[in-house]
């Protein structure tokens, strides 16, 4: 160790680093498909604090759902294959975990809501039953305990007439209300994180709000982490309280969502924020940022943005730009600043 490191420096690390609920160091994950090696996470590092909210932003295709799946442990293997790397969760990296390890750790200590809650609750059972089987299985209470807890968490996320429709199946239930009752299940054994992908994007607008402000309530009553994966700047400065930026498999920037907003350094962060329209600027038009996401198949060669890029130089094509932090927790990968 080095011999200026004091005893202070020591305790300000571990106190630092016990602040990290998650840490993924060089996830690499590709897909074997028919057409080719499909290079779709490329050795990403993301840290995710205790009790934070982390909005991970990009295009479709950008990686975002299979670094979150990598987390889960819900990829499809094959023909996704995770190549390097480890994903931190507290002390223990899950990527060394059993299936039934995994088992005992989703739902329990880290939970996932998805886009379309149609396709994660089974239509087959009431909606308390599914909630009450995930107490069952991790809390190990008795049937009636649970069933119980499961009316006093579709009460606490808002659903009117709890106890009544309790025994309602989800085709019973709006969009908005089947999403509420993801949330119940997914939060009702208390998890330290909470995997939230794209879980407003089917909503309407009002809908989207109250569950943007249930998600954000629950979460700071129970200290959850929340991973929010979309591609909507403005939900993100809803709900985040930090700010990652994928593109085509990097973590291109990384920083707090106030600073994301005011002073963006990534190419790509800045012009993905000059596309959004604002009330407060007037434009003959919309800013576009020229072409689309490459085929991972056959990436772009250096840095991933270089085709697209209008800071674009010489190196860019020919090396893949490091991580840098060039403010505290400010992480960019860009030859600007190297
Ligand atoms: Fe643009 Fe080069 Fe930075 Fe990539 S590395 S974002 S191409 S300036």
């Amino acid at each position: 160790m080095d011999s200026n490191f004091s005893e202070k420096d020591l305790v300000n690390t571990i106190e630092r680093e016990s602040e990290f609920l998650v840490k993924i160091r060089n996830l690499k994950v590709y897909f074997y498909t028919e057409e080719g090696i499909v290079k779709a996470v490329e050795g990403i590092d993301l840290d995710i604090k205790k009790g934070e909210t982390l909005g991970l932003i990009g295009e479709s295709g950008s990686g975002k759902t299979v670094s979150a799946l990598s987390i889960i442990q819900l990829l499809p293997i094959p023909p996704a294959k995770i190549i390097s790397g480890s994903i931190l969760f507290k002390t223990k990296d899950l990527l060394q975990f059993s299936n039934k390890e995994m088992r005992i750790v989703r739902g329990g200590n880290i939970s996932m809501i998805f886009q379309d809650p149609m396709t994660s609750l089974n239509p087959l059972y009431s909606v308390a039953d599914q909630i009450a089987e995930n107490l069952r299985v991790h809390q190990k209470l008795d049937p009636n305990e649970a069933k119980t807890e499961a009316i006093r968490m579709m009460k606490e996320v808002g659903i009117p007439d709890a106890e009544k429709r309790s025994q309602d199946f989800p085709h019973q239930f709006s969009g908005g209300m089947r999403q509420r009752i993801m949330i119940a299940i997914a939060l009702s054994c208390r998890p330290s994180l909470l995997i939230a992908d794209e879980p407003t994007t089917a909503l309407d607008v009002t809908i989207q709000a109250q569950v943007l402000y249930l998600i954000d309530k629950l979460k700071q009553k129970y200290n959850t982490a929340v991973l929010y994966i979309t591609h909507n700047f403005a939900v993100v400065a809803e709900i985040a309280d930090r700010v990652a930026v994928m593109y085509a498999g990097y973590i291109v920037e990384e920083n707090s969502c106030l600073e994301c907003f005011v002073n963006p350094a990534h190419p790509y962060t800045r012009d993905l924020l000059s596309s959004i329209p604002r009330v407060d600027r007037k434009l003959d038009h919309l800013e576009v940022i020229k072409g689309s996401i490459p085929n991972l198949i056959n990436p772009p060669s250096g840095c991933r943005f270089h085709p697209r890029c209008k800071d674009v130089m010489d190196i860019c094509s020919k090396e893949v730009p490091k991580r840098l932090e060039i403010a505290p927790r400010h992480f960019v990968r860009c030859h600007l600043y190297s």
